[in-house]
C-alpha cells in the first residue's frame, strides 16, 4: 500500500505545482484574466452577444494629433483591439469598422462621398447582427488644463448604455468624469442599435496624451469599457 500512496501524492504534487505556474503566468500576463476560464470576475453577461466597435478616425485621418506621442487614430484602434480579445475571451462576439489604419469606406460604395467614411461605419454596424455600437475617440480643447472622459449620444435608446458606460469607465479609469452628453454626431443619428460614442481623454492635454500612449493604461480603459458593456447587458443602468 505505501508504495501506490507516494505515487499518487507525487502526480497531486506535480499537477498542483504545474497549476499554479499556469495561474501565475496567466496573471502574470493579464491581471484581470486568472484561472483556466481566461474570464474576468464578474464578467458573466456576454456569452453570445455581438458588439460593434468603431475605432474613429485612420487611413490619411489621424485624428486628433495632440501633444503627445500618438494620434487618435493609434490610441483608439489599440484601445479597440484591447477590448476586443476581453470581450472575446468572455464569449462575445466583435465587429470592427476598421481593424488596421484604414479608411473604412475605402472599397465600399461610399468611397469618395461626403461623410463616406462615417457612412461605412454605419454600413457596417447596420448590416450587421451587432447589438449595441460604440465609437472610440480622444477629445481635444484649447484649453490644455481641460482633461477627463465623456460619453455621447443621441437616441432616447442610447441613454442607458452611454450613462453604464462612463460610469465604469470612469470607475475603472479614474479618469475626471465629464458626464454624458446628447450630441447630434451622424455615427449616433444614424445607427439602428443603441450607440454611444465615448470621449477617452484630451490629446490637449499633456498628462492625459502621454497616458493614453501607454499600453497599460490603454488596458485600463478597454477594462473601463467591458465592464460596462456586461453591466449593460445585464440590464445595471
Ligand atoms: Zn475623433
Amino acid at each position: 500500500m505505501r508504495k501506490p500512496v507516494i505515487l499518487y501524492s507525487s502526480i497531486w504534487a506535480t499537477l498542483l505545482m504545474l497549476g499554479f505556474f499556469i495561474v501565475s503566468s496567466l496573471s502574470g500576463s493579464n491581471i484581470s484574466f486568472r484561472g483556466g476560464t481566461n474570464r474576468s470576475p464578474g464578467i458573466q453577461h456576454l456569452q453570445g452577444k455581438v458588439v460593434v466597435l468603431d475605432p474613429g478616425h485612420g487611413g490619411g485621418d489621424p485624428g486628433t494629433v495632440g501633444v503627445g506621442p500618438t494620434t487618435e487614430a493609434e490610441n483608439v484602434l489599440a484601445i479597440t483591439w484591447e477590448l476586443r480579445t476581453m470581450l472575446e475571451r468572455s464569449g462575445a462576439q466583435v465587429i470592427m469598422t476598421r481593424q488596421s489604419d484604414a479608411n473604412p469606406s475605402v472599397g465600399t460604395q461610399f468611397d469618395g462621398q461626403r461623410n463616406g467614411q462615417l457612412a461605412a461605419r454605419v454600413a457596417t454596424s447596420n448590416r450587421s447582427r451587432g447589438q449595441i455600437y460604440i465609437s472610440l475617440h480622444n477629445d481635444w480643447h484649447d484649453n490644455t488644463t481641460v482633461k477627463g472622459t465623456s460619453v455621447h449620444y443621441y437616441k432616447s435608446q442610447d441613454l442607458a448604455l452611454a450613462e453604464t458606460l462612463q460610469r465604469h469607465l470612469v470607475g475603472q479609469t479614474k479618469a475626471v468624469d465629464l458626464g454624458v452628453k446628447r450630441s447630434n454626431f451622424y455615427v449616433l443619428r444614424n445607427t439602428s442599435v443603441p450607440a454611444a460614442l465615448v470621449e477617452i481623454g484630451f490629446l490637449s492635454n499633456s498628462e492625459e496624451a502621454s497616458l493614453l500612449a501607454k499600453p497599460a493604461y490603454r488596458r485600463e480603459v478597454a477594462l473601463g469599457l467591458l465592464a460596462g458593456i456586461n453591466a449593460y447587458f445585464a440590464g445595471e443602468f
